[in-house]
């Protein structure tokens, strides 16, 4: 016998409008989406997302701009596996421009502004590239600059056994070269590559002059990590965080200079006249480049970024576990109302979320996808790892990396403060704290972790990407139910006298 069910019968649970319009604040752990119906694998699952307006990543993984989260080794594992990394600016401008300098040149397709040197440089210079950039097959040509006539090449395996580094290039660099022609495709200069065995492909133009270089490792990475993160010339992407003070201008012209591919403007509270005026600035001066604001959590705020032309918000006021912002202003709003309320203004204008703060497992970031946001920003689940910047120590036999909030007072007196507009005052409130966590080991391991989780969790929801989810948050198909502190407790392990917790990074 069928039954013949009528539609209304069956809807359970709350939507995601029922659910936050209650006058309480309500985080992640508040509530969990209730289950749909599976018909595909986890496989696939496509976690594909728009970072900002303009700019699509594969996994929505960012990780925060702080100085004991994302440098060079962080962006570059990030972007390798398909999410982004912000670099902090805690640092001088030259600094922070090193730093994206580095991820940029990390991988690339035709490398059209490739280190050149002259026959008259030593074996010493070289050395020092290597030392700043991370390679050494570098192209000679007759002055060192690109205007001249390509004559030779040199790399490492032409000088690695060389005592006297005082040796001008000349000498050692290899003159038979095998060259691709300006015009060729990115294909047909890989399949030189592939055929002639070499190293390094110069490309060059009708006179000889050296255009751009391809490189074979970058053949390898391209194979290796096929989700990740690229701009239009396939090098890597990477985020930079700037402050809204005049500072934060000079850093924007000299970030823009080395490629970077999004400004993030940092801000505790973002709904200010300083940073629309950043906006402004930036859309004016620098089209093109795009722009993530904040941090906001309610629409208000949001309304008046989008008006000045933000392609994407950052959203969190005080859930950081590092942060104590809500505690000293009173001033915040509990993240999962925030990133539901933001998200559902913020999406009728195209305006991708980015939920900042306060993730501390996959289900808070399937959580926090689920209403509404588009990517989501760590500070805590990324410290500790390899990437992360600093040194491992131990405590009590724990292995440990420094984590600090940058409105903490160490961070603030290392220069964070530009973020809390207090860079003028003497006395310094912290609105942050300094502490450690416990060592992950390589965010290599850590990101197919989360990515695989984040899979089955759509998987048990019945979405298959996050496009897929916010149609149905919005169409109030998804559905929610808050959890008491009872059945909270009941969600996670109890009863037992001892037990291991899995590591975040899969067995
Ligand atoms: P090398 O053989 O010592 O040059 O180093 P690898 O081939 O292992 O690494 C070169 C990597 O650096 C590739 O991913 C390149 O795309 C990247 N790269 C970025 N800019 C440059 C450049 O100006 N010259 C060279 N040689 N490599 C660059
Ligand atoms: P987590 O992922 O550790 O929970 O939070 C990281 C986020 O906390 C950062 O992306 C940033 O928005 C925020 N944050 C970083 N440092 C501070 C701080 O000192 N004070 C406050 N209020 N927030 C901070």
């Amino acid at each position: 016998m069928t039954n013949s069910f009528n539609t209304k019968e069956i809807i359970d649970g709350l939507s995601g409008e029922d659910i936050f319009s209650t006058s309480i604040g309500l985080t992640y752990k508040d509530f969990l989406v209730l289950p749909g119906f599976i018909n595909f694998n986890p496989s696939d699952v496509e976690l594909e997302t728009n970072l900002t307006k303009n700019i699509k990543i594969k996994r929505p993984f960012v990780s925060s701009p702080m100085d004991t989260v994302t440098e060079a080794a962080m962006a570059i594992a990030l972007a390798l596996q398909g999410g982004i990394g912000v670099v902090h600016y805690n640092n001088t401008i030259d600094e922070q421009v090193s730093i994206v300098k580095k991820v940029k040149r990390y991988e690339n397709g035709f490398i059209s502004d490739p280190v050149v040197l002259s026959p008259e440089h030593t074996i010493h210079d070289l050395d020092k590239i290597k030392e700043k950039y991370g390679f050494s097959g570098i192209p000679i040509t007759e002055d060192g600059t690109q205007n001249t006539k390509l004559i030779g090449i040199v790399t490492n395996r032409d000088v690695d056994f060389e005592k006297d580094r005082s040796i001008p290039l000349s000498q050692v660099m290899t003159k038979k070269l095998i060259t691709g022609y300006v015009g060729m495709t990115l294909k047909e200069a890989n399949n030189i590559l592939k055929t002639s065995k070499k190293g390094k492909i110069p490309i060059i133009d009708a006179e000889g002059k050296l255009v751009s270089l391809v490189s074979r490792s970058d053949l390898k990475k391209r194979r290796e990590f096929p989700d990740s993160s690229k701009d239009e010339q396939k090098r890597l992407r990477v985020g930079a965080a700037v402050s809204t003070l005049v500072e934060g201008r000079d850093r924007v012209a000299a970030l823009y200079e080395a490629g970077v591919d999004v400004i993030v403007i940092d801000s505790a509270q973002g709904n200010s006249i300083y940073q629309i005026e950043m906006i402004q600035f930036l859309k004016t001066n620098f089209p093109g480049l795009d722009v993530i604001a904040g941090n906001v959590v309610t629409k208000a705020q949001c309304k008046n970024l989008i008006e000045a032309g933000a392609d994407g918000l950052r959203v969190g006021m005080g859930p950081g576990s590092i942060c104590i912002t809500q505690e000293t202003m009173a001033v915040g709003r509990a993240q999962a109302t925030a990133v539901y309320k933001t998200a559902s203004f913020a999406s009728k204008y195209k305006i991708p979320i980015m939920a900042d703060g306060g993730i501390t497992s996959i289900g808070d970031m399937a959580n926090a996808l689920a209403i509404g946001a588009s990517t989501c920003m760590m500070g805590s689940m990324f410290a500790g790892t390899d990437e992360a910047p600093g040194d491992y120590f131990y405590e009590n036999g724990v292995r440990l990396k420094k984590y600090r909030g940058m409105a903490s007072v160490e961070a603030m007196k290392a220069g964070g403060d530009k973020r809390y507009y207090s860079e003028s005052q003497r006395i310094l409130v912290a609105q942050g704290v300094s502490g450690a966590v416990a060592a992950k080991g390589g965010v290599q391991n850590l990101i197919p972790y989360l990515s695989q989780g984040l899979k089955h969790s759509f998987q048990d929801m019945g979405y298959k990407n996050i496009n897929e989810l916010h149609e149905s948050l919005y169409s109030q198909q998804l559905r929610f139910e808050k959890r008491s502190e009872a059945a909270q407790a009941q969600g996670s392990v109890y009863g037992l006298y001892s037990y291991n917790k899995p590591a975040m990074r899969g067995e």
